[in-house]
């Protein structure tokens, strides 16, 4: 390890901000996680580091989800999500890849592997990009999911919610996880949420929303921030 990167310069994990796994009832936990303990092996300036610009994965309009083409709007409620990407200190991580994937209005996946019976929109496809600046903020126009029932799992719904990664600062580090709306009835019965221990850190998952009188233009605004390590790390959801 290089003499400038001292062995203990991150705050140790807390278990309880992680969601227990294997999740009941959602048999996806059982093949996205370990079934045994992590080999840890020390990180190396090519782990902690990474090119200086991701900037060639990006396309102009891929932070748009509600317009496909000029003219085309997706249905569905129009939403405004931003918010900022920290270290475990606050401190903003700039140049960060922030992709979001999510479900339509009717809470149907544009994947193969989702043949419920729901509709899909022609002007949704439901996958979204862009790169923090150096605020360490992001922001993305699209339209509020749909709710949908889990397959395979006896009668339970995923509530509406936004599945997020983020690739930065360095090739290695990354972070997928999920972000919820608040107040939604069925926030209290999702069992990936409630597997997360620690309340505070459910509470990290909640978007927050502005209020109205605030959003410029016709759309809901939310705000959420990403916090990659540390105390008020946000917590990985599959
Ligand atoms: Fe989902």
């Amino acid at each position: 390890m290089p003499d400038d990167l001292p062995a203990n310069c991150f705050d140790p994990l807390r278990a309880e901000v992680q969601p227990a796994v294997p999740i009941a009832g959602y048999p996806n936990t059982v093949r996205r996680n370990p079934n045994r303990a992590p080999f840890r092996r020390p990180l190396t300036r090519t782990e902690l580091t990474g090119p200086r610009d991701l900037g060639p994965l990006l396309h102009p309009g891929d932070n748009d989800l509600a317009r496909t083409a000029p003219g085309r709007i997706a249905i569905g409620q129009l939403i405004h999500v931003a918010g900022r990407v920290l270290d475990e200190d606050g401190r903003p991580v700039r140049g960060a890849i922030v992709e979001l994937w999510q479900a339509n209005a009717a809470g149907r996946y544009l994947n193969p592997l989702d043949t419920r019976d729901a509709p899909l929109d022609p002007d949704f496809i439901g996958n979204g990009r862009t790169r923090t600046d150096e605020e360490g903020s992001y922001a993305f126009f699209t339209i509020k999911p749909g709710a949908y029932p889990v397959p395979e799992s006896g009668r339970w719904w995923r509530p509406p919610h936004i599945h997020m990664s983020v690739l930065g600062p360095s090739c290695l580090s990354r972070l997928v996880t999920q972000m919820y709306f608040p107040g939604d009835p069925l926030n209290a019965h999702d069992r990936l949420l409630n597997a997360v221990p620690d309340a505070a850190a459910r509470e990290s998952l909640m978007a927050r929303q502005l209020p109205p009188a605030e959003v410029p233009g016709e759309w809901l605004g939310f705000v959420h921030d990403l916090v990659l390590r540390g105390r008020r790390a946000t917590p990985a959801l599959p």
